[in-house]
């Protein structure tokens, strides 16, 4: 859980412009913390919206499994 003092420090000089590379569809406080928004879901073992083409992304299925679905071959 954050506390107002880990906000604080969550703080990101790289903000603004993480929000305008984001392809996050999902409504999220940690849209543009993308520090926070790894690690989030690395503890969930999956991976964060970028790393998913958009029709991908909109399914809010952020799985390692979809993402190797995604690019297995043959
Ligand atoms: S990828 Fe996940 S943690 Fe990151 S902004 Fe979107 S919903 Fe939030």
């Amino acid at each position: 859980m954050y506390t107002g003092v880990m906000r604080k420090l969550s703080e990101c000089p790289n903000l603004q412009s993480n929000l305008k590379n984001c392809s996050c569809t999902y409504s999220c406080d940690l849209k543009g913390r993308c520090c926070e928004c790894l690690r989030n879901h690395r503890a969930n073992n999956e991976l964060p919206a970028c790393y998913f083409p958009p029709e991908a992304e909109k399914t809010y299925d952020r799985s390692i499994g979809k993402f190797l679905a995604m690019h297995k071959r043959g």
